[in-house]
């Protein structure tokens, strides 16, 4: 048996960004991930489906899984065999338990990887526009524990630990020039007072940023006699790191997250309800727009094993004239299918090649060294149909590998045409079956703004899931929501339920997607 490992994972402050390259390679083939509340629920999108996952980090101190069922955890899946992987919010090592989460693993002889993690210490001030350290305005930093007892890690019922009675304000307070508290929230009032006790000015700038690098965060600025004034106005709770020296007064210069000029969709939730597999980079492009994205893979895809039906279909490659992608998916069954009859791009070598759109171009470009011949303006089946480039298919082959369930407008055009088509199930497209909870939570408090559609079969399905035959309830849980089609296929099946997208994007592509809610958001911002 392959022995388990477990890796203490630094999943970064938030921004899903921000997680290091072996951290992702490390959660994309775990067997098991230990998660709380501040690593950001998109990195889970990186697991594989059958992964499992274990949430310690409930906000009460009642739920909160205590810190030895956490090692005990981690122990026995890694016994098991099983590769682990503990991810922590911003660095494992930095005030997150991650020191006694290894000692607990040698202790019972588990092998263990450490894999730092961008620490909000450091990257909370800097999405804020605060540098810890400045030629002009500071030579040194700190990183000091507030020790309050945070709800936030999984360690929600901490007891003080022994360094606790070994704090020396006296000494904290010039420590460095500039001071950043983790857990400060609660001793603020502490914080403060024992600065300006041991000769810190009240002058003394100072910046509260909560929820760092994640789209929802917020700053504060006031000074050390001023900034408990501000946090309370301000309703600032944990998570927040607290930011002590003259480099607060930096973000006057270098603010740059927060500023709607930059990042458009700043302050918006939008679902994303694409397959899983191909939700990710959209999300990653609402992101970087500002938005705050909330994946809900209505649809996964799933592979047809043995699919004698496509390896006969390839053997026929000699006598076929056109084939026609109509999604990214089709690709890589293809592709492996072809390789497992020990051919490759030559088999393609009198064959055509339809794509329906430039992404699913690129894929067939990529995954089957193949260029497409023909792709119509407009990336939809009827577009597909109208545009085709011959006229005359009498007597030609034309093999359609596409998902189990597709419309057949494209096979019934091409018959027309005189072909024969030959529609080959190439995967399936299988219903994920409950909206997560997460989701649904979010949907009935009204806290997200836009939900993206790509195709019809993710209304359907989406539809499906969170009202069932319900369309009174469908209508009222989505009434204030942007409903966003891909394009006028996805938009009339909104429209069969009674929903009115807002926004139809124009190119019915993702980039063309996107475009269109930055139109709808931020007309004046988009080009
Ligand atoms: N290991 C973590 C810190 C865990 S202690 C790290 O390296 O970042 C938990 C404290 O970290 C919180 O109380 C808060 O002070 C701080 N924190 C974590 N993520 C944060 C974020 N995104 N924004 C602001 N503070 C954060």
């Amino acid at each position: 048996m392959k022995p388990g490992v477990v890796a203490l994972v630094g999943a970064g402050p938030g921004d899903p960004g921000l997680i290091t390259v072996r951290g992702r390679e490390l959660l994309q083939r775990a067997d098991v991930i230990v998660y709380d509340r501040l690593a950001h629920p998109f990195l889970l999108s990186y697991a594989r489906p059958e992964a499992e996952k274990v949430y310690v980090g409930k906000a009460s101190a009642h739920h909160a899984m205590r810190q030895e069922e956490i090692n005990q955890l981690l122990v026995e899946r890694a016994l098991k065999g099983l590769q682990v992987v503990r991810l922590k919010g911003g660095d494992p090592l930095v005030f997150g338990r991650g020191g006694e989460e290894a000692q607990a693993c040698r202790e019972a002889g588990v092998f263990f990887e450490i894999v730092p993690g961008v620490t909000s210490a450091i990257a909370a001030p800097a999405y804020a526009g605060i540098a810890v350290t400045h030629r002009d305005a500071a030579s040194s930093f700190v990183v000091i524990t507030g020790h309050e007892r945070d709800d936030a890690s999984a360690a929600g019922a901490r007891t003080a630990g022994r360094a606790e009675g070994r704090r020396n304000w006296a000494t904290l307070a010039h420590a460095a020039d500039t001071l950043v508290f983790l857990m400060g929230v609660e001793a603020l009032p502490e914080i403060t007072a024992r600065l300006q006790e041991h000769g810190r000015s009240p002058d003394t700038p100072v910046a509260l940023v909560q929820w760092g690098t994640w789209p929802r965060q917020r700053t504060v600025t006031g000074t050390l006699a001023t900034i408990q004034n501000e946090m309370k106005r301000a309703g600032i709770t944990p998570p927040a790191v607290c930011v002590v020296g003259e480099v607060v007064k930096l973000r006057e210069e270098l603010r740059w997250f927060d500023t709607p000029a930059q990042r458009p969709l700043l302050g918006k939730r939008i679902a994303v309800t694409r397959a899983r597999e191909q939700a990710s980079s959209f999300a990653a492009a609402l992101q970087e727009l500002g938005a705050e994205t909330l994946l809900f893979p209505v649809i996964r895809i799933e592979p047809i094993e043995q699919n004698q039906q496509l390896r006969e279909a390839l053997l026929l490659l000699p006598q076929t004239a056109w084939v026609v992608f109509t999604s990214v998916n089709a690709v890589e069954p293809v592709a492996r299918q072809l390789h497992s009859l020990g051919w490759d791009a030559r088999a393609f070598h009198n064959v055509r090649i339809a794509a329906i759109g430039p992404a699913t171009a690129e894929a067939v470009l990529k995954g089957l060294g193949l260029r497409a011949d023909f792709m119509p303006d407009e990336a939809v089946a009827e577009a597909m149909a109208a545009q085709w480039p011959e006229e005359d298919l009498r007597g030609k082959h034309v093999l359609l590998p596409r998902a189990a369930e597709a419309r057949d407008v494209l096979p019934d055009a091409l018959k027309a045409k005189g072909a024969m088509v030959n529609v080959v199930n190439a995967y399936r497209t299988v219903n994920e079956e409950e909206a997560s909870a997460e989701f649904m939570a979010a949907l009935q408090q009204g806290s997200i703004d836009a939900i993206t559609f790509t195709a019809s079969s993710t209304v359907h399905n989406f539809v499906r899931s969170v009202a069932g035959a319900d369309t009174a309830r469908l209508a009222s849980l989505l009434q204030n929501i942007v409903l966003a089609a891909i394009g006028p296929v996805t938009a009339a099946a909104l429209q069969q339920y009674g929903l009115q997208p807002a926004v139809v994007a124009p190119v019915h592509t993702i980039p063309g997607l996107l475009e269109a809610l930055l139109q709808h958001y931020a007309p004046s911002a988009s080009a």
